[in-house]
């Protein structure tokens, strides 16, 4: 199931995506929360009358660098013994068809087309075998990055933590197994990124086990499980799209901050 979260004549609801194709889909109204026992309303509303909004809202965002070999190497870094991990703060998060502004502080804005996982229940030190109980499911992600502050700065915190640099979308698909998806990032319509999620050095199950040592996970969090390799730049103006196979394509276009 595909599920959305939007917004209608000011007020913000959760709705299961029905149809196939891209002009005709429909929202069916959820009543109650998409984490917990919830049905659907029979109200349906076209998709394109209304604001798609993030599909969570996170309590935060964890997020993983380095995890596919390529990217790591056409960045000139050897793949880490441990995983990468970083936050971006909620107030990264953008949903689709909203804005990337670019950052008055870098000249070298980058995207990172990513798998998203979203988690559906309160979770710390996860074993292997209970993974798939705490998801709730999957999104598309970009992990907007200022590429020269990066390299400046030794913790990501503003190279990757500014306002708009966390896409996510356009909706949550609940029923997919993430282990060999095609992922990919364009940019004005020219593919930039292709990539498999195959090609992870830490699945999805990894790297749950490995953040849940640490820290709880709340309904709604979100992990970025890494990009593959094609990163580049965005300009102002561009329109720069994350397909991922089996869950959709996440749009946004890149504006001057104002
Ligand atoms: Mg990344």
């Amino acid at each position: 199931m595909r599920i959305a979260r939007f917004s209608i004549d000011g007020n913000v609801a959760f709705g299961a995506v029905e149809g196939d194709s891209p002009d005709s889909l429909v929202l069916d109204i959820i009543k109650g929360i998409p984490y917990a026992d919830f049905e659907l309303s029979g109200t349906k509303v076209p998709l394109n009358k209304v604001r798609l909004l993030p599909p969570v809202l996170p309590n935060k965002v964890v997020a993983i660098g380095r995890n596919y070999a390529e990217h790591a190497a056409e960045m000139g870094n050897e793949v880490p013994d441990v995983p990468v991990a970083f936050f971006k703060p909620t107030t990264s998060v953008i949903g689709a068809g909203d804005s990337i502004e670019y950052p008055s502080f870098s000249e070298e804005l980058h995207h990172e087309a990513e798998l998203a996982v979203v988690i559906g229940r309160m979770c710390r030190e996860v074993p292997r075998e209970r993974v798939k109980d705490v998801i709730f499911g999957y999104t598309c992600a970009n992990d907007v990055t200022a590429r020269d502050v990066q390299r400046r700065e030794s913790q990501w915190a503003r190279a990757k933590g500014f306002d708009t640099s966390c896409p996510l979308g356009p909706w949550v698909e609940t029923g997919i197994d993430p282990g060999n998806l095609a992922i990919q990032a364009t940019v004005n319509g020219e593919q930039r990124q292709l990539g498999r999620t195959s090609d992870m050095i830490r699945s999805v199950e990894d790297l749950v086990v490995h953040i849940t040592e640490a820290m709880t996970l709340l309904p709604g969090d979100v992990i970025l499980t890494g990009t593959p390799a094609g990163v580049g730049p965005l300009h102002v103006g561009d329109e720069v799209a994350v397909t991922i196979e089996g869950i959709g394509t996440l749009t946004n276009k890149v504006i001057k901050r104002g």
